[in-house]
């Protein structure tokens, strides 16, 4: 339910901006809009800082959660169902829905998709979907806030719009561990998670047969 309040403010926000006012507009209506736009940026700051909170507060229960379960059901979370010992590859998000996938082409894009978005309410914790060192965290133009996870075999996994990390550059992470929260910052339009799997740091791979290749159904 707080997902869901953010996002109405987040709305109303986004109301305010688009009315904003013409450069026509007559001396006292110009006075009157310019509040409003003054109004709408105070409120869109409100946002930004509501979804931080409710990022840390979803942090602290997903830590409780954790400290609660066994290992074995913290990975089944993120689809992994196998012997924890052996476990490689997980999902990057315990709840989701599926939204854009890679390789499509729109007005959202410069070029082709070169991930698969991941619908979520904004905090949703990000996990590692696989042991690795984390090589960049930083605001990524459309990819908004962006952290670079570098797999043993090279391979780079990004996580991009997020609304705040838990990692920084140089941190040595295990698969499921915490990295970040679901956000919407960069050209994004709702809070969601987009993942890239890019082997070698090369060019993107479509994620979901990456994950698929891994034994994991996304
Ligand atoms: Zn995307």
């Amino acid at each position: 339910m707080l997902h869901r309040a953010g996002a109405v403010v987040a709305a109303t926000a986004a109301a305010l901006v688009l009315g904003a006012p013409s450069a026509h507009a007559a001396p006292e209506v110009a006075v009157r809009e310019d509040g409003r736009q003054l109004r709408a940026i105070e409120l869109a700051r409100q946002v930004a800082e509501r979804q931080q909170e409710l990022a840390a507060l979803n942090r602290r229960a997903d830590a409780h959660d954790r400290a609660l379960i066994g290992r074995k059901e913290l990975l089944a979370r993120y689809g992994y169902r196998g012997d924890p010992d052996a476990v490689r590859v997980v999902l990057p998000m315990a709840s989701y829905d599926l939204s854009a996938g890679f390789g499509l082409t729109g007005p959202l894009w410069e070029a082709e998709h070169g991930g698969q978005d991941f619908s979520a309410g904004a905090g949703e914790p990000l996990v590692a979907v696989a042991g690795g060192v984390v090589t960049e965290v930083a605001y990524a133009g459309p990819y908004g806030l962006r952290t670079i996870l570098e797999l043993p075999d090279g391979t780079e996994v990004w996580y991009c719009h997020q609304t705040d990390v838990t990692v920084a550059a140089g941190q040595q992470v295990e698969v499921a561990d915490v990295v970040g929260s679901v956000g919407s910052t960069g050209n994004s339009t709702g809070p969601h998670l987009h993942l890239e799997v890019r082997p070698a740091g090369g060019s993107p791979v479509d994620p979901m047969d990456w994950l698929r290749a891994a034994g994991l159904t996304p």
